[in-house]
């Protein structure tokens, strides 16, 4: 497009031609009114993790309306809609679908009121705060194009929709359930993810890693409680834990390599119930954030060894030692970009949209149960990228400093959702047609 043109016109024209001045543009145009009004009706009806009972039931109609064979039910309610068009490779297409436990704050007429209860049993507001909204919306509107251009591509589409990203269960759920036995097994995978720290309608792509291992531990600090005038008769667990929140402090600046990223951080502290009494026991929730796995054994082994040795240090007799547990349910592991598939995908979205759309953004310590489709099968080539959703407006104010703005999971998170779908339907139907090149 843009490309070609340049050698014909003064770059003046090229620069003013809208990116998606093309059949495939024109078609995603032609369409955003009804992407937007299911985008607006997903955003309106919010559900929480392995919940998402309406959202995949009426995005499985969509599918099967494209003459897509659907399977609902996969991993709990996940959908797989696959459409064999010839010889080729077989492209895996993942969007998630689920909300967060937060209440909207955004003011938009079309905000979610829904309230719910969590598998965890805790009742609250919904909100897609993560923009899985976004992801779906983009899913329905590339399924519709790459119906449309079945003679332009040759291989399986296998697009997924999955629940349950956001308590990292989903992925796991699905490929438990037979994702790659009782449907094509993929030879390539991509996702995108709406993006808060990018201006709307700029992609973001990260070769390597691009998302962090993502542990949850807990740890109880035991004491021995008693009255808070006589602290000589006892052994204080406040103390005792708020010395290992100190220490643990250590093994990211002192223990883990500069060069390779690493995060501890104590997101709950919880103890006692008085001024004078001195409790028993003190509750800590740690998240633990890694790339490698080398540098997430010594992590969650420094967290085990510091808790006891500072135990030991408070003179904690043997049978009170504190007690880590490392949920290996919530874990979600590190999330790779491969190198060739990255560098396809990066020529693709710079061909389309130039280079001021398209940037190499460092990788974040977020994590991603996405990561599970690419660790089932090393073999498979596998990207998931960014599409910048914060409105050009909002960006412009905060000077392009993303901390001044609402973060993804923040109540006020609303973002330029024409701008994300749009821009997002384009790069994965550009993509899929690169992967599912007729030759
Ligand atoms: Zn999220
Ligand atoms: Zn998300």
């Amino acid at each position: 497009m843009c490309r070609r043109l340049i050698a014909l016109l003064p770059l003046l024209l090229c620069s003013a031609t809208p990116a998606h001045a093309d059949a495939l543009g024109d078609a995603v145009a032609k369409d955003m009114p009804s992407l937007i009004a299911l985008y607006r009706d997903l955003h309106a009806n919010p559900e929480l993790s392995m919940q998402e009972v309406r959202t995949s039931a009426k995005l499985a109609a969509e599918a099967k309306k494209l003459g897509f064979d659907v399977t609902t039910g996969v991993g709990k309610t996940g959908v797989v809609a696959v459409m064999h068009n010839g010889p080729g490779p077989v492209l895996l297409i993942r969007a998630d679908m689920d909300a967060l436990p937060v209440v909207e704050q955004t003011g938009l007429p079309f905000a979610s009121t829904k309230r719910g209860t969590s598998l965890a049993g805790v009742e609250s507001g919904i909100m897609h705060a993560c923009g899985h909204d976004t992801h779906m919306t983009t899913w329905v509107g590339t399924a519709r194009r790459l119906a449309a251009m079945k003679n332009q591509w040759s291989g399986t589409l296998v697009m997924i929709l999955q629940p349950g990203e956001e308590i990292g269960q989903g992925a796991r759920a699905m490929l438990d359930d037979g994702l790659y036995t009782r449907f094509p097994k993929p030879t390539h995978a991509i996702a995108f993810h709406d993006a808060a720290a990018l201006p709307a309608g700029v992609i973001g792509y990260s070769p390597g890693y691009a998302l962090a291992n993502v542990d949850s531990v807990d740890l109880v600090v035991k004491g021995i409680g008693g009255h808070g005038a006589y602290p000589h008769t006892t052994k204080d667990p406040i103390v005792l834990a708020s010395r290992i929140v100190m220490a643990l402090q250590t093994l990211v600046s002192r223990e883990a390599d500069p060069q390779d990223p690493a995060v501890v951080t104590v997101g709950s502290f919880h103890a006692g119930a008085k001024h004078n009494i001195i409790p028993d026991e003190a509750d800590l929730l740690i998240t633990v954030r890694s790339y490698t796995d080398k540098t997430r054994a010594m992590l969650l082994d420094g967290i085990r060894r510091i808790v006891r040795g500072e135990a030991i240090a408070a003179g904690i007799p043997e049978d009170r030692m504190p007690v880590v547990t490392v949920r290996d349910s919530d874990f979600t592991p590190a999330t790779y970009n491969t190198e060739k598939l990255t560098a396809q995908l990066a020529d693709l979205f710079t061909q389309r949209f130039g280079s001021s759309r398209v940037l190499k953004v460092p990788a974040t310590m977020g994590g991603e149960d996405f990561s599970r489709y690419y660790l089932a099968d090393k073999s498979i080539e596998s990207v998931i990228f960014w599409v910048g959703g914060t409105p050009n407006a909002a960006w412009q104010k905060a000077g392009g400093d993303a901390a001044k703005l609402p973060s993804l999971h923040s109540p006020f998170w609303a973002p330029d959702a024409d701008a994300v779908i749009s821009t997002a339907t384009e790069a994965i139907v550009t993509a899929a047609l690169g992967i599912l090149h007729k030759s």
